[in-house]
């Protein structure tokens, strides 16, 4: 069991991202082509882990 949560702020509502090649984050769900690298991005506070 992951307890994920953002280190920077402390909100668990964290979303995967990933990182499109041109410095911009999208969320998985919308950008499913592809698999590069993947993160977690604090949707609150918006730090990358
Ligand atoms: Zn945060």
């Amino acid at each position: 069991m992951k307890a994920e949560k953002c280190p920077k702020c402390e909100s668990n509502e964290l979303g995967k991202g990933k990182h499109s090649g041109y410095g911009v984050m999208f969320p998985v769900d919308k950008m499913s082509l592809g698999s590069d690298i993947e993160y977690l991005i604090c949707t609150s506070c918006g730090f990358i882990n």
